[in-house]
């Protein structure tokens, strides 16, 4: 091994994404490793919504984005290792959940050619600006695993929101109603729509409006986790 290395090892070494435990080699320690595995979406996958078909019920919802996918489900191992990734200093975590969204992605939908990758902005356009953007982080790392261009200011948040997990399922949609704009025309565009976790898909789904307004052709959306037993109900709702 070379000084340089070496030197690189000993002050940021390899940690497991989930846990954070120091490992000799790159990826998941082998606990989080067999806990994520348990956690693969997989199987006969609907691309709507992003749930294995026997979750499905979105045929009879209108999205306004042409499909979603997560490579895991918003559960143990998975859930921990992004709630990390979230609520501590570990950017590292990036690599390996961004590799993991943007492999299921290209396997998900292989034929799509994606413009422009985005994400759903956390903060007021006026709010301080955080040192700490796990979200861009993400999308970022994804955007470079599938060679494409990440714009972070694409969408921005002009109104500030209630935390949608501590609404009841009615009133999460309100909650988002016109709080994102997009920031320049996209005519003709498809974008990647990037965040964290869907669980009912009110917000993607309002930023897949907001984004088609300003004239994107198409809005396709991947998240690290996915709630397993929520179907996205929007409702139907027309641009
Ligand atoms: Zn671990
Ligand atoms: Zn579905």
């Amino acid at each position: 091994m070379k000084l340089f290395e070496r030197l690189e090892s000993v002050l940021f070494p390899e940690r497991c994404p989930c846990c954070g435990e120091v490992l000799n080699a790159k990826g998941p320690c082998e606990d989080c490793e067999n806990g994520l595995k348990e956690q693969l979406i997989t199987g006969k996958v609907c691309r709507y919504c992003g749930h294995e078909k026997q979750y499905c019920e979105c045929k009879k919802y209108h999205y306004l984005f042409e499909g979603v996918a997560a490579p895991f489900y918003n559960r143990d191992t998975a859930q921990n290792g992004v709630y990390r990734f979230k609520l501590s200093y570990a950017p590292y975590c990036a690599k390996y959940f961004g590799k993991m969204m943007a492999d299921v992605f290209s396997q998900r939908f292989k034929n799509v050619s994606i413009d422009v990758v985005c994400i759903v902005s956390t903060h007021t356009a006026d709010a301080r600006k955080r040192d700490y953007d796990y979200v861009a982080l993400l999308a970022k790392r994804c955007a470079k695993e599938l060679g494409l261009k990440f714009d972070p200011k694409l969408l921005k948040k002009v109104r500030k929101t209630d935390r949608q997990h501590e609404l009841t399922a009615d009133k999460r949609q309100a909650n988002v109603k016109g709080a994102y704009k997009a920031m320049r025309r996209l005519d003709g565009k498809t974008v990647l729509l990037i965040d964290d976790i869907k669980t009912t898909g009110y917000t993607l789904n309002e930023c897949s409006k907001q984004l088609r307004m300003a004239g994107a052709e198409k809005v396709y959306c991947l998240t690290a986790l996915m709630s397993a037993n929520n179907t996205c109900k929007t409702d139907k709702t027309e641009i």
